[in-house]
Parts: C-alpha cells; structure tokens; sequence
C-alpha cells in the first residue's frame, strides 16, 4: 500500500508526517496523547517542547545547530516554519512560544489532505498489514512498543536510561600534558598500545579534584527520572562520596601508563579519554559518567591536566531515554535490518535535542515517501548537518573493540561529526602562524559553507 504509518506526533513525527505528505504520499500519524500520557508531556498538541523553549543557536555560519536550522529551512521544515514564526527574543538563540509554536505544527497537520490523524497507542509492534512505517516515540516511547520492538531485536537493543559521559574536542586537549597509550600497551584487535589519551595527577591535584566533585553542585532527579543505578556505570561523584580512593581504584587507576615526560614518577591517578568517532575529532572520558550541573561540571572536569581548555560536545548527564542501538541495528535507510518495514525517526535512534530529532523526522519522512513513490533516494550528503547525525546514527560511531564495549550514547549535532575541511586559507597580510579563534572559525566557515552547498541538490 502507499499509506506510511508514522507513530508518534513528537518533533520527529510531526516533521516526518509533514515531508512525506508534501511528498504526496498518504500518511496516518498515530498520536497516544490524550488518550495516554508520557512523564514529561503537559498538553495533547503535536510537536510539544517538554523543557526548554529553546532551538539554541539559530547562527548557521558558525554553529552546527544553526546550520541544522538553515538546512531544514531549505527543506520546508514544519518545524522551522512554525518555530520561525514564533520566535521570542533570545539573543543569538532561537526561541519560541511553545504553545503558539505547537498549535501552529497541530493546526497545519490536522488540515493537510494527505495527512489522518489517530489519538491512539500503538502498543505492541505495529500490525503486519502496515509496510511503511515511521516509528518516532521518543525518549518516552510507552513500554509496550519498547517491548515490540525489543523482542524482534534482543535483550540489549534499548537503552532505557542515560548514564553518559563528556565528550570534549580533541584540538582543545593541551598535548604538552596529555600523552597516548593503552594500559599496559595493550594492542587488542585492530589497536597500536597507544588509543588512549592520558592525562595524569599528582596527589593534590587528586585530592582537590575529589573535593570539588564532593561540593559540586548535582542535578536533582524528577519522580519519573527514578532509576537505580548499574553498578558499572555509577556517576563519579557518587564514586566520591563512597570514599575518596574509590576512583582511584576505578576509572582513575593509575597502572599499567607511564607519563613519558616524567617517566620516574608514578602518577596518583590518571583520566583516560578514548577515542569516539571514526574521525578521531571526539574523545569520550573513560568512565566518568556524571550528573553535576553544566556549568558546575564543565569548572571541575577542566582541573584535571591538560583539559583546563577544553571544549565539551557533550557533558555528562542521567536521565530516562529509550533508544536504539542504532549502529548495529538500522541500515543506511534508517530501517530496521530485522524487519525493513520499520523505519525509525528522532530522539528513539539516538540523536539528542529537539532540532536533532525533528531533522531525522524531515530525513526519515522523505525516505519513507520516496519509498512509497517508487522513487529512489538516498540520505543527505555526509558533509551536511542532516547527513552527519544519519552517518552519527548508522555507523559512523567508533565501537570500542578492544573492551567490546558498545559505546553508541545520543549525541547532540556538532561540528565534530562532520568530515574535516580542506585548511582553511590564511588571511592576506597574516605574519607568522596562523591559529587559535579566527583560524577554528574559518574551519567552521568552511565547514557550514560547504553544508550548504552540498543540500542544494538533495533538498
Ligand atoms: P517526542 O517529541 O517525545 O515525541 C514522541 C511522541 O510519541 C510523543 O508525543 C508521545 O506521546 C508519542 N508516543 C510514545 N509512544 C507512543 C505509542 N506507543 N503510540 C503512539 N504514540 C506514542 N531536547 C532539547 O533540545 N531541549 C530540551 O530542553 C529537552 N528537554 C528534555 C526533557 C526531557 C524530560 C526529555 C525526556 C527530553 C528532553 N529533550 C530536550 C530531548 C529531546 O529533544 C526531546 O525529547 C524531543 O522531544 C525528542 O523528539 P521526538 O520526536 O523523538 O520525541
């Protein structure tokens, strides 16, 4: 049949139903709200912002998430129309009415021609009848499709909560601290001995660390938030206050790594940073999965040495969030490998934010419809910010083989996701080196440009 069934009316859905109905294609878009809640939502309205008000940067010549704007607005984006025509001052940000921005997603749904709209669950696996269908439930999907979908996959398919990480930008790493090596320069399958990056202290340096994690500011859980913790992944600070040597006994053990500037000397404790994409742009703190607050977290992560600039993709935080292990499971259409009907869209395949979610549902809806169509389509380009979470999302991710640790964590779109750009030239009449905040923004320049240009023909 040509009808493309997308379950839920999230940023994703909202988006997805909108491009494939655009597209021509039939769509029914399944919506639980009323009928059933989620833990977060407030209101019954397609597209709801369930925290901030906030679309972040809206600058699409410096930041990622500005070019995601500007890309999707290329591509009639629901959400950016509607986002666009709600806007409040923010500064640089785009921020938006919630309500009036909802009603505006709800209102041009609820009137497309190509689009039906069924307050219900889905709950189970979607019926066989179906072919195409769009999964985008979020990171509330309701657990009796989580369980669906859970058992044509298996037992470790979803993740339901977060206990993640930072990961900071590798060229704001100080590499006069900093050293590579793997403990007890291990190679493993398809290593050197030297995959990891170092960064060591001494004894005061530990113990002012350990103080500040002790006194830093936590975030609080919500009820629904309620989850106990996996002993193997307990945030830092509560490996704190269970006794100050409990991290350096953990992911701070200082064995088997030698500071090759200090080779004498036994360092007290030692941070590891493992490499997180296939880029070797990112790299994740090994263990350190946290829930201090942003800023609080950023002041203390940048004590340890050789980070005291860094920049952070990501900080660390806990929290529900139910999504794919997308790399293994999806193909490069974004469909289920086990059962290629089911294609999945935002948040539930592990991209992070409400932008990024609603720039898969534009990609995702368009496959679906092509498909539909009888037409042939690919993803956008790599080089474009919709290409570099669906690369992010299917594969581009680094597994850790050595550990055989299944990393894959939601991500939030940056500029270390996309392929790096030819040097950027040095302005006329520079003397000397050229680095530092005009040279990182010409490579941002560089990268957003070419964004755009390589959209122009898939949009
Ligand atoms: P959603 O927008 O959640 O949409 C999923 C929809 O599917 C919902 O309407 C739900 O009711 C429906 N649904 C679920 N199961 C079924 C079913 N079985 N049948 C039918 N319908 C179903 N991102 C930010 O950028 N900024 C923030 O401030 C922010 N705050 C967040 C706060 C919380 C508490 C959470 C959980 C996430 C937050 N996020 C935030 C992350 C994320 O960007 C948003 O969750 C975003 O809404 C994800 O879009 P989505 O379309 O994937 O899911």
């Amino acid at each position: 049949s040509k009808i493309i069934h997308v379950v839920g009316g999230g940023l994703a859905g909202s988006e997805a139903a909108w491009q494939a109905a655009q597209m021509g294609a039939k769509v029914v878009l399944h919506e639980m709200r009323p009928v059933r809640k989620t833990d977060a939502h407030q209101t019954d309205g397609l597209a709801e912002l369930v925290c901030s008000n906030s679309f972040r940067s809206d600058d699409h010549e410096y930041n990622a998430v500005g070019l995601l704007h500007e890309e999707m607005r290329r591509c009639n984006s629901i959400i950016m129309k509607s986002g666009d025509k709600n806007k409040l001052p923010a500064g640089g940000a785009l921020a938006v009415d919630r309500d009036a921005f909802s009603d505006d997603v709800t209102a041009a749904l609820e009137t497309h021609p190509n689009i039906e709209i069924d307050r219900s669950e889905v709950a189970g696996l979607p019926p066989k009848e179906w072919d195409n269908v769009i999964l985008a439930t979020g990171p509330l999907t309701s657990p009796a499709l989580a369980e669906g979908i859970q058992s044509i996959t298996n037992a470790d398919s979803l993740s339901f909560f977060d206990a993640i990480a930072p990961i900071i930008h590798k060229d704001s790493i100080n590499m006069d601290i900093v050293w590579a090596q793997s403990r007890y320069d291990k190679a493993g399958p398809g290593g050197t001995g030297a995959d990891y990056l170092n960064c060591p202290m001494d004894e005061q340096q530990y113990n002012d660390f350990i103080d500040a994690l002790l006194a830093g500011e936590k975030t609080e859980f919500k009820e629904w938030e309620n989850v106990p913790y996996f002993d193997g992944c307990l945030p830092i600070e509560v490996m704190a206050e269970r006794g100050r040597e409990t991290l350096r006994f953990g992911p701070m053990k200082p064995v088997g790594l030698t500071n090759p500037r200090n080779p004498e000397v036994k360092c007290h404790a030692i941070v590891q940073l493992r490499q997180d994409n296939a880029l070797g742009t990112l790299w994740n703190m090994v263990g350190f999965q946290t829930k201090l607050k942003y800023g609080a977290q950023a002041d203390i992560l940048r004590m340890i040495p050789g980070l005291e600039d860094a920049q952070f993709a990501r900080l660390g935080g806990l929290h529900r969030n139910t999504f794919l292990n997308s790399p293994e499971l999806l193909d490069d259409q974004l469909r289920l490998k086990a059962e290629p009907r089911l294609r999945f869209a935002g948040q539930v395949t592990g991209v992070e934010g409400y932008v990024e979610s609603a720039g898969l549902g534009l990609v995702v809806g368009r496959l679906a419809a092509a498909q539909a169509l009888g037409i042939e389509m690919s993803p956008p380009p790599g080089t474009t910010a919709m290409g570099a979470l669906v690369h992010h999302i299917t594969g581009g991710h680094l597994a850790d083989e050595t550990n055989g640790i299944k990393s894959f964590q939601p991500m939030n779109v940056n500029f270390g996701l996309f392929p790096p750009v030819e040097k950027p030239t040095k302005p006329e009449g520079h003397v000397g080196r050229w680095r530092g905040p005009d040279k990182a923004k010409a490579k941002k320049l560089a990268m957003t440009k070419r964004a755009l240009e390589d959209l122009k023909s898939w949009a």
